[in-house]
This record gives structure tokens, C-alpha cells and sequence, in this order.
């Protein structure tokens, strides 16, 4: 019987559609608030002796056990933390080299029914200019993304029946269909991730048939009363299960690129971490494969939202390092997505602790790039970005840290998806593949779009790039340079 608001959200949540997956006459969920608690404090004090071993197994790009992972939150001792940051940068170089995405999001609509405490679409908040992109709007913003030389966006919408799966596939067909003409070459986006609302199979099957990339949910907290807190009673978004679950429905409807992630400033950041582990070791256990990427945004300021100063769980910057480093040990395989939300200076500082895809030129306003963009603007949106600059300028610095940055769309589009590359990337076999993909793809790049001074360096690293192929892979070399030339005379979208 349908007797209060909750019950009206899990009936019109297809309530079958997860409680096929929980245990226990679906009373329990696959987290476990007091048993996480419980092992935290259980491993507490972790002996150096005993974590190197765990290190070792990271490092063999082994997931972890739940025990684990708490004694690496735990520890103490600051020489032994630089070798978990080094493991972290090891780890993701002998899982994806120097290789490293770029994407751009693109805020479709900010219309919401939720009222997440935390988010500055949330519906109470009368200040927000609520704004839903035209199919025109969205092919005008995908013009201005797709002329930076972005190849990557992922999609973002508030949750509200006027942005339900059917507008969410017309907005990405409408940026699929987008092609615009450079100096030498042309513009395109060949890949579009989605960041929504959890959805039904049925819905999911829609969005697969579309082509998407990636399915990105983030669980925001994994703690269920704090989840309770901060998504009230009554908003779709209060069933903590619909989405623990959506990951699952994702699989089921045959997207098996799944980005899971929580939002650090909720809840105890070491909790989360676990919350993280936990959901990636499920999916492993029943789809025999794990989250293609996690994202760890933290909370920022976002305008008319008194929640973000009143949290006690702000997360500082050293324990958002340690986190980020945890994250990378525990899901050796995973790609690891670092936000603009961060400004310049920690991105620096975190991204050689394993993360594999970062945005540039990011704007989250509805209509930001292609509209006037001023600070009033800028403090209307979801919340406020730590990091505003270009691709070009991004670029160049990452190829000054050593970064090859990939523009590779190959995997889904040959269906190396799922269960497939992650197999490929734990052994290292998908890894010569986009070696050779990400010097195509860069090449192309910095001849239609990079400024001269980062033409000058990414031509540097190419070189260098070649120069590994040709002693690694002297097989794959003649190949590559066959490709390689084409690409110099003009011609696009060329991948292994
Ligand atoms: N409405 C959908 C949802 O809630 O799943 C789509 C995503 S929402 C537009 C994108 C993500 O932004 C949320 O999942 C949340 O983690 C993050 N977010 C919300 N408010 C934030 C804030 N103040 N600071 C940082 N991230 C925030
Ligand atoms: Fe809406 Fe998502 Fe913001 Fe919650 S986080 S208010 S669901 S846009």
C-alpha cells in the first residue's frame, strides 16, 4: 500500500528493478554501514610491514579487500604514504602510461524536482535561472567544443521530466551530428559520456542504441543516513537503492561503461573511499567487471546553497591527496577522473597519483560557451569552478609533466568496451593499441587545433612517443608511420 511520499518514489521506481539484486529478502543493500565502520576501526593502526604487502598486491593491479584498503586510509606515518603516492603514479603508468583524456562537460538543463542540500539546482532555490538547451542551443555549444579540438563531452542534466531519456537522446544525437571545418581538418565529438539521474533498463537500453560512451552516476554519499539527510523525503532522489543500483540496470542494458563516484564533503571521507571499493568489488563480482571510471568531486561553493559552510566533512587538501592515491590502489584498473573543480595548483599536485581524464575549458552555466560569460553568470551555476583555463593552456602543461594527451575514441567504437578492455588494459594488451591511437590522435590535434608553443612541445613528445613504439613495438612501428603520414597530409579519424 502506498501510505507516504517514499513509497510513491520506490513504486515509481520499478522497485524490482533492484531488489533482484539484494540479499537478505532485499532488506539489506551491498553496503554496509556498521561492517564499514567496523573494519576502519578494526585496521586503525596498520604496521608498515603489513601495508607494503598490500602495496605489492596494488601494484600486480590486483583489486583490493575491504580490510585493506582501511589499513591504507589509516596510515600514519609519512614516508610510508610517499610510497603509496608513488605506487599511485606507478600503477597508472603501467595500466595507461603517459597517456592522459581531455574532455568538456556540457550543461544541457537545470530544471530539477530534487532539492539536494547541497546543489544549486536544487528546486527550492529561487535564484537559479532555470534554463532547458534547444536542440539549435546544443548543436551551438557543440560547435564551440568541437572548434577547440574537444573530441570528448560528457552530458549533464538536472532531473525533471522535461529532460527524461527521450531529450537526453536527442541532445546526444544532436551532438553526434555536429562537424565543423578547422584550418586543415575538421571538428567532431566521437564520444559522448552522460552524467544523469539513474534510470530505468528499459530507459538505459535507449541511451545505449544512441551509442553513449560512458553512464556516469555519482552516489553523492554512501553513508545511508547522511544520504537521508541530504536528499529529503519524498524527491526522487531520496531512494538510496534506485541509484546504488543503476549501475547494475546499466550493465543489464548492455552499457558496460559505468562511471561510479561520491561527492567528498558529505560524510567521512575515509568511509567514502570504502562506499567507492565496495560498489566497484559488487560490480566485478556480478558482471565480472568493475567501473570504468570513478570521479571524487569535492563539494564547493555553490550561490544560495547554506549547506556547503554549515558540513563538518570538508575534505582538506592533504586527505584529498591521500584519497585520490587510496582510490588508485584500490581499483588498480579503474580510469580516474579529476574535476575543474579543482583550481590549477592542486590539479598539479594530484594528478600524478593516478588519474587518467581531467576537463578543460570547462563552463557548467546552460549556454555557457556559446553565451556572454561574466562572474554574476559564473556564481548562477551549479556550483563555482576551481580551474577556468583553456584546452590549449591545460594541454601544455600536461605535456610539460610528461603527458601524452589522447584523443583516442577507438575502444567503444570497435566495441573494446566493458569486460573486454578492462581484461585488455589489466594485461597490458589494450595498452600498445592506444600508445598508437593516442600519437594519431594527438598528432591530429595540434595540427588543426593547438597554439604554436604547444605545437612545439606536443611535437617533442610525439617524438619521443615514436621513438618508445619503435623499441617496444618494432612490429607495430612501419604501421604506425604509415597512419602517421596520412594524418600529416590531412586526413582524420584514423585509429587501430
Ligand atoms: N542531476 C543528476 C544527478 O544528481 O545525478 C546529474 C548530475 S548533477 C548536475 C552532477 C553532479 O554534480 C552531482 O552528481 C554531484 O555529485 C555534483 N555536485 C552537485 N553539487 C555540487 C557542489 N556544490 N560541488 C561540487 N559538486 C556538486
Ligand atoms: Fe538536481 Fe542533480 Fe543537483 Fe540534485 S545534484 S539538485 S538531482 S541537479
Amino acid at each position: 500500500m502506498i501510505s507516504k511520499a517514499g513509497d510513491v518514489v520506490r513504486y515509481l521506481h520499478k522497485e524490482d528493478e533492484y531488489t533482484r539484486y539484494m540479499g537478505n529478502g532485499a532488506e539489506s543493500d551491498f553496503i554496509n554501514d556498521d561492517d564499514i565502520r567496523k573494519r576502519l576501526k578494526a585496521n586503525r593502526e596498520p604496521k608498515p610491514h603489513n601495508v607494503r604487502p598490500i602495496i605489492e598486491k596494488s601494484l600486480a593491479i590486483e583489486t583490493l579487500q575491504p580490510d585493506e584498503t582501511a589499513a591504507l586510509l589509516n596510515v600514519k606515518e609519512k614516508e610510508l604514504w610517499k610510497e603509496i603516492f608513488e605506487a599511485a603514479g606507478s600503477i597508472k603508468k603501467k595500466v595507461y602510461d603517459n597517456r592522459i583524456v581531455t574532455f568538456a562537460p556540457l550543461y544541457c538543463s537545470n530544471l530539477c524536482v530534487n532539492n539536494c542540500l547541497y546543489c544549486a539546482f536544487r528546486s527550492e532555490n529561487n535564484l537559479e535561472k532555470r534554463r532547458r538547451l534547444s536542440l539549435d542551443e546544443v548543436k551551438k555549444e557543440t560547435e564551440v567544443l568541437a572548434k577547440l579540438g574537444h573530441k570528448r563531452l560528457i552530458v549533464v542534466y538536472g532531473e525533471h521530466p522535461l529532460s527524461d531519456v527521450n531529450y537526453i537522446a536527442d541532445t546526444i544525437r544532436t551532438v553526434y551530428g555536429v562537424k565543423v571545418k578547422t584550418g586543415r581538418g575538421f571538428g567532431e565529438i566521437r564520444r559522448v559520456n552522460v552524467n544523469a539521474a539513474p534510470m530505468s533498463v528499459e530507459d538505459l537500453k535507449i541511451l545505449k542504441e544512441v551509442g553513449i560512451g560512458t553512464f556516469q552516476t555519482f552516489q553523492e554519499t554512501y553513508h545511508h543516513e547522511t544520504y537521508k539527510k541530504v536528499h529529503p523525503e519524498g524527491t526522487t532522489k531520496s531512494d538510496y537503492q534506485w541509484r546504488l543500483y543503476c549501475m547494475h540496470r546499466a550493465m543489464e542494458a548492455g552499457v558496460d561503461d559505468v562511471g561510479i563516484g561520491a561527492l567528498f564533503g558529505l560524510y567521512d571521507w575515509k568511509f567514502e573511499v570504502m562506499g567507492l571499493l565496495y560498489h566497484a568489488r559488487e560490480l566485478e563480482e556480478h558482471f565480472g567487471v568493475g567501473p570504468h571510471t570513478i570521479s571524487f568531486p569535492r563539494l564547493e561553493f555553490a550561490a544560495n546553497t547554506p549547506f556547503i559552510q554549515e558540513t563538518r566533512y570538508k575534505v582538506s587538501d592533504e586527505d584529498f591527496k591521500k584519497l585520490v592515491a587510496v582510490i588508485r590502489l584500490s581499483v588498480p584498473y579503474t580510469g580516474m577522473i579529476l574535476t575543474a573543480r579543482e583550481p590549477a595548483d592542486t590539479r598539479r599536485e594530484v594528478l600524478p597519483l593516478g588519474v587518467t581524464q581531467t576537463d578543460a575549458s570547462t563552463r557548467i552555466g546552460i549556454g555557457a560557451y556559446s553565451d556572454r560569460y561574466d562572474r554574476q553568470e559564473a556564481e548562477r551555476q551549479q556550483f563555482l569552478l576551481g580551474d577556468t583555463r583553456s584546452l590549449d593552456e591545460v594541454i601544455r602543461e600536461l605535456v610539460e609533466m610528461g603527458h601524452i594527451v589522447s584523443f583516442c575514441t577507438a575502444g567503444y567504437r570497435c566495441g573494446r568496451t566493458g569486460r573486454c578492455i578492462m581484461d585488455m588494459l589489466k594485461c597490458g594488451k589494450e595498452g600498445h593499441l592506444c600508445k598508437l591511437n593516442a600519437i594519431l590522435t594527438f598528432k591530429e590535434w595540434l595540427d588543426d587545433f593547438a597554439g604554436d608553443e604547444t605545437r612545439e612541445i606536443g611535437e617533442e613528445i610525439l617524438k619521443k612517443e615514436i621513438e618508445e613504439v619503435k623499441t617496444q613495438q618494432p612490429s607495430a612501428h612501419p604501421e604506425l608511420m604509415k597512419f602517421y603520414r596520412r594524418v600529416e597530409n590531412g586526413e582524420r579519424d584514423l585509429y587501430f
